[in-house]
C-alpha cells in the first residue's frame, strides 16, 4: 500500500500545529509541510509586543528548534512557495520548480496586511506588520523616530502604538469609525481602549481617515488626514486588518468567500483538502454566522482538529474561542464572540482598570471581554464550552461565585 502523505501549505501557527500534531497523535505517513517565508515556523504575536518593544529576541519566536523537524520526521520545506494545487494529479508546484505529491492536503496560507492605496504608500518609513522582517524593519526605524502615526486602531496597530508610546515617541492614532477595536469588542472595551491610549499620552482621532502620506526625498515626513488636517510623521504603520490568502484555492476551484469555506470537519469544496486558521471560513455554534477568525488559539485548536481527523479520530471543530491583547499595563482577554450582542453587564469597574464585560444576545451568554482580570475570563471559556446558563444579574454581581456556578454546570 502506498505510504499516505499529508501536505501542508503554509507553515505558520496553524500549519505547524497540524504536522506536529498528526506526528503526535501517531500518523506514520509522510508529512510535508511548506512555508514561503525565509525561515522558521515562528509566533507572530510577539512581534507587536516584547519582541518589538525589544524585551524578547528571535529565539523566542520559534514554535520549536530546526532539530525538532527532523527528529519528528516532518519534511519542512521554507522559504518556497506553492504556486499550484493539481488536483487531478494530487500534486503540489513550487515556486522552486519542485513538485511534490499528496494523498491529503491542507491549507494553511494564513492572511496578508490589507495595503491603503493612497500617495506615498511607497515611501520609504511607511510599514506594515505581519511578518518577521516587517517587525525587525519596525523595531530598528521606531528607535530613531519621534513622530509616529498608527492607521487603524485594530488590536495590532494599538498595541504598536503603546510600544511606540513607552520607546518615546509622539504617538498620533488615527481610525477611520467610531469605535477602536470595534469589530470584535463591546462599546465599553472600545471606549475604555481609546481613553487609556489617550491616558497615556497618545493622540486619538476617531472617524478620521487618511488621505495621503506625505513625503521629501523619498521618504515620509507626515499624513494628510481626509479633515484635510497634516500631522508630521517620521514613521507610519499602516494596520487596517488583513485578508484571507485564499489565491491558491480559488485558482484550484475551491469554494473562497472571506476566505476558504470549510464545513464544520474543516473539509474544503474538495473532501481530500482542508483548510485552517486565519484563511478559512467555517461554521462554529460560537456564532450565529460562518466566521473567519484571526487567533492563535483558532489555529492551534483547528490544526489538532485537522490532525486528529487524518489519524482516524473525526470530531467537527467546537472549541470555544479566546483571544488575548496586550497593551501597556493593560491585558484584554476575549472569550467567546462578542459580535451581535444586544445586552451586556459589568462586572468590576473600568475606573479600576480591572472589570469585564459580560455579553449577551437574549438570555445566552456569548462572550466575555475582560481587562486585568484572568480569572474572570478563564471562568468564561468553561462557562462557554457548555451551556453557560448564567444571567446577567449574576454576572454583575461580583460576590456571586463564577467559577463555583461553572464547576456546577460541568459537573452535570
Ligand atoms: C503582529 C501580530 C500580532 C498578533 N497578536 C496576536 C495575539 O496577541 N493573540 C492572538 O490570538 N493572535 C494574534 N495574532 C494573530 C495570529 O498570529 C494569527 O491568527 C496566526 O498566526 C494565524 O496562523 P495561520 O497559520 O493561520 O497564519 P500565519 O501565521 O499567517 O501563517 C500562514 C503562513 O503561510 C504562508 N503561505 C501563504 N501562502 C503560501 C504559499 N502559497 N506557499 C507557502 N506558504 C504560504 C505565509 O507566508 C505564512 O507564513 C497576531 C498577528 C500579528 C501579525
Amino acid at each position: 500500500m502506498p505510504v499516505p502523505v499529508v501536505a501542508v501549505i503554509g507553515a505558520g501557527q496553524a500549519g505547524f500545529q497540524a504536522a506536529a500534531s498528526l506526528r503526535d497523535g501517531g500518523f506514520a505517513g509522510r508529512i510535508l509541510l511548506i512555508g514561503d517565508e525565509p525561515a522558521l515556523p515562528y509566533q507572530r504575536p510577539p512581534l507587536s509586543k516584547s519582541y518589538l518593544a525589544g524585551q524578547s529576541g528571535v529565539d523566542d519566536l520559534w514554535l520549536r528548534p530546526a532539530e525538532f523537524y527532523a527528529k519528528q520526521q516532518i519534511d519542512l520545506i521554507y522559504g518556497d512557495a506553492v504556486t499550484k494545487i493539481d488536483r487531478g494529479e494530487r500534486r503540489l508546484h513550487l515556486a522552486s520548480g519542485i513538485e511534490l505529491s499528496w494523498s491529503d492536503l491542507i491549507l494553511a496560507t494564513g492572511a496578508g496586511c490589507r495595503l491603503l492605496p493612497v500617495p506615498g504608500a511607497e515611501l520609504d518609513g511607511v510599514y506594515a506588520l505581519r511578518t518577521l522582517p516587517e517587525a525587525d524593519a519596525l523595531r530598528q526605524r521606531l528607535n530613531g523616530s519621534s513622530e509616529v502615526v498608527v492607521v487603524g486602531a485594530g488590536f495590532i496597530g494599538l498595541e504598536f502604538a503603546a510600544v511606540a508610546l513607552a520607546a518615546g515617541a509622539r504617538v498620533h492614532i488615527i481610525e477611520i469609525t467610531h469605535h477602536p477595536m470595534g469589530r470584535v469588542v463591546s462599546a465599553t472595551v472600545s471606549r475604555f481602549f481609546a481613553e487609556a491610549h489617550i491616558g497615556w499620552g497618545a493622540e486619538v482621532a476617531l472617524g478620521t481617515g487618511l488621505a495621503r502620506i506625505l513625503g521629501a526625498g523619498g521618504r515620509v515626513i507626515g499624513v494628510e488626514t481626509t479633515g484635510g488636517r497634516r500631522i508630521p510623521a517620521d514613521l507610519v504603520l499602516i494596520c487596517i486588518g488583513v485578508s484571507p490568502n485564499a489565491g491558491l484555492a480559488r485558482d484550484a476551484g475551491l469554494a473562497v468567500d472571506n476566505g476558504i469555506v470549510v464545513d464544520e470537519y474543516l473539509r474544503t469544496s474538495d473532501p481530500a483538502i482542508s483548510a485552517i486558521g486565519d484563511c478559512a471560513n467555517f461554521p462554529t455554534p460560537f456564532a450565529s454566522s460562518r466566521v473567519r477568525l484571526e487567533s492563535v488559539q483558532n489555529a492551534v485548536d483547528q490544526g489538532r482538529c485537522i490532525a486528529d481527523r487524518l489519524s482516524g479520530r473525526p470530531a467537527p471543530y467546537e472549541k470555544v474561542p479566546w483571544f488575548w491583547s496586550d497593551q501597556g499595563d493593560l491585558k484584554l482577554q476575549i472569550a467567546g464572540i462578542t459580535t451581535g450582542h444586544d445586552n451586556s453587564v459589568l462586572r468590576g469597574n473600568p475606573a479600576d482598570r480591572n472589570f469585564s464585560v459580560f455579553c449577551f444576545r437574549g438570555a445566552r451568554l456569548i462572550g466575555v471581554e475582560s481587562v486585568n482580570r484572568t480569572a474572570d475570563h478563564v471562568v468564561a471559556r468553561r462557562l462557554l464550552a457548555g451551556k453557560p446558563r448564567l444571567s446577567p444579574e449574576q454576572a454583575a454581581d461580583e460576590s456571586y461565585d463564577l467559577r463555583g456556578h461553572a464547576r456546577r454546570l460541568s459537573d452535570h
